[in-house]
């Protein structure tokens, strides 16, 4: 596997190479939900990329950015036993240099959930990022996981408005056996706060559960979710439309059920898609 640090040496490499090239965009710290995208674009395409850059644009807040974990040795090595055919690790001002003055923002979809509790920014710094490393690499499909469903709303919105040449594979979230969702920040929980992270898959499974037993008030299942925290607060808990990010009321058909909590200091996200039988047009609802 190789290590490239460089724009130039990148598309050199992507101008030699043939058959199709699968990309897997990381902030790094790798853990069983990044393999699970590097394994599925290792089975789907001939050269595998994948992208390691912790990128500043998309963080509010200087502390998670300075917290947020890193070990490169430990990834390059894990890449490599994966199958990954380059590890592209630019500088932060290999991608931003100076006088760098370009954002891309998706509207609308950028600004509920994620985009109120992390900033406006946030989702701007990743549609940046990716329309780069999208142009630098010029993969023909790029892997995302299931657990940023917010960002992958996003990112297709972006992908379907500015005609980029490349198909989204989104992965299931894959959890620990307890249901937690892997995480990189995962790492900065204490045992406690470990223990009382299990709310988040917890409010989700009672989702699940009030639905398949018939719920379809938004409301009765957000408060069902909520119970289940256990006393955990979340920054949001809500059920909306998975494509439009728009809060529904009523469950009929598909539906995310998305949650955020603080964990002591750590900031976790999960969600579930849910599907019931859609109500034919008309037909009563009751
Ligand atoms: P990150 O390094 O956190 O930016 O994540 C890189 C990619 O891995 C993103 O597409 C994430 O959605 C995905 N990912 C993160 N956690 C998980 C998980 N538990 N299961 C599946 N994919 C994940």
């Amino acid at each position: 596997m190789r290590i490239v640090r460089t724009n130039s040496e990148m598309r050199a490499f992507v101008r030699q190479a043939s058959g199709s090239i699968g990309l897997v965009p990381t902030m790094g710290a790798f853990h069983g939900g990044h393999h699970s995208l590097i394994r599925a674009a290792r089975e789907r395409c001939h050269v595998v990329v994948v992208s390691l850059f912790v990128n500043p644009a998309q963080f509010e807040e200087a502390s998670d950015l300075d917290a947020y974990p890193r070990d490169e040795a430990r990834d390059a090595a894990e890449a490599a036993e994966l199958g990954a055919d380059v590890l592209y690790a630019p500088s932060v001002e290999e991608v931003y240099p100076r006088g760098f003055a370009t954002s891309v923002r998706v509207e609308g979809l950028s600004d509920v959930l994620e985009g109120v509790e992390r900033g406006p920014g946030h989702f701007a710094g990743v549609c940046t990022v990716v329309t780069k490393l999208l142009n630098v690499v010029q993969p023909d499909v790029a892997f995302f996981g299931q657990k940023d469903a917010q960002q992958v709303a996003v990112l297709r919105r972006m992908v379907r408005d500015l005609d980029l040449p490349v198909e989204l594979a989104v992965l299931p979230t894959v959890r620990e056996p307890d249901g937690l969702a892997l995480s990189s920040r995962n790492v900065r929980l204490n045992p406690d706060e470990r223990r009382r992270a299990l709310a988040l898959s917890r409010a989700l499974r009672a989702a699940e559960a009030a639905i398949a037993g018939g719920e379809r008030e938004a409301a009765a299942v957000a408060a069902a979710a909520r119970e289940a925290m256990n006393g955990v607060d979340p920054e949001y808990l809500a059920l909306v439309d998975p494509d439009s990010f728009q809060p529904i009321t009523t469950v009929d058909g598909r539906v995310l059920v998305a949650v955020a909590a603080r964990i002591g200091a750590t900031r976790l996200i999960d969600n579930t898609i849910i599907h019931t039988a859609a109500t034919p047009a008309g037909a009563p609802t009751t």
